[in-house]
């Protein structure tokens, strides 16, 4: 399948009221398994490569180019996207390698300045056709702030969206970014508030800490794309270590490898199916896929919030 434009996915899933899984990228592993686990659940996702994952690498050409060959590979529609971009010359660098989207993340600066660059970055981007995500409303958890308190106001929101013409709004409701529990609040009210003022799609960050049935309801509620990232590595890293535990003689870094990867494409496939719901099957009294959101969150402990082993 060639590789998926983010409009091409966002579009068909925002008018059928279901949610995109979009997935974080540590190493080609990651990317396997998520392309493996969109091919499982028969849906399509996103790839996301954040400025954090180049610095590890060093570099944005060898893991995006790794990303945009499995996209095209993949049975399912895939879009590579540059995640959490600060610097505009990543954005640049992205475009030049073929990455259809880009976030282009202001948000620590005062409101005026976000506006001003912003909008130059979409204007840029615009220009050879690149989807544009921005942030309002700083979201917890990156860089030293943690603030699940931060909140985006709908009115702001509105001016934000015609002032800088970006195709996507990450918004702060709630959650934050890198939390290993799932248990979160989300302010669904404000979801729903941001969604009657702003026309684009709406992002949530730091998904990995909202437990199944609030990311339902987050979509339901209005939110289209689904950042997640935290919760592969805590299930990459934690099928890495019990396979190192059990087996503590084994070298072959593709015997673990394979565990982690396995791990995270049945996870990926998972968090598809909770993603998928969206209200047209919410309105539904009893729905397959309200059955199979059903079951997770039984496993995961009869209505309480999934364990952070989930
Ligand atoms: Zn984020």
């Amino acid at each position: 399948m060639p590789l998926a434009s983010m409009t091409e996915i966002i579009e068909p899933a925002r008018a059928a009221g279901r949610g995109v899984g979009a997935f974080n990228v540590i190493g080609i592993e990651h990317a396997e398994a998520i392309v493996a686990g969109a091919e499982l659940a028969g849906a399509p996702a996103v790839l996301q490569i954040s400025e954090n994952c180049v610095a590890y690498h060093g570099a944005l050409e060898p893991i995006a180019s790794a990303c945009l060959a499995l996209a095209r590979s993949a049975a399912v529609p895939v879009a590579v996207h540059l995640d959490h971009a600060a610097s505009a010359e990543l954005v640049r660098a992205a475009a030049d390698l073929g990455v259809g989207s880009v976030m282009f993340d202001a948000s620590s600066l005062p409101y005026q300045e976000n506006v001003r660059v912003t909008a130059d970055v979409t204007e840029w981007c615009h220009g050879r056709g690149i989807w544009v995500e921005a942030e309002l409303g700083e979201i917890g958890g990156k860089n030293g702030v943690h603030s699940p308190v931060a909140r985006t106001d709908p009115g702001e929101a509105a001016e934000y969206v015609a002032a800088t013409g970006v195709d996507a709004l990450a918004v702060a409701i709630g959650s934050s970014h890198a939390m290993l529990t799932r248990d979160a609040v989300l302010d669904l009210s404000l979801i729903a508030s941001i969604r009657r003022a702003v026309s684009v799609p709406l992002v949530l960050h730091g998904s990995s800490g909202v437990p199944d049935r609030d990311l339902a309801a987050a979509v339901e509620a209005g939110m289209t794309k689904i950042n997640i990232a935290t919760q592969l590595n805590k299930v990459f890293t934690g099928a890495v270590r019990d396979y190192l535990s059990a087996e503590p003689a084994v070298v072959d870094p593709r015997r673990y490898g394979a565990a982690g990867r396995d791990a995270v494409a049945s996870e990926v496939a998972r968090l598809l199916d909770v993603l998928s719901a969206g209200s047209i099957v919410q309105e539904e009294t009893v729905g397959p896929r309200e059955l199979a959101v059903g079951t997770d969150a039984t496993a995961g402990g009869a209505g309480e919030p999934l364990s952070s082993v989930e």
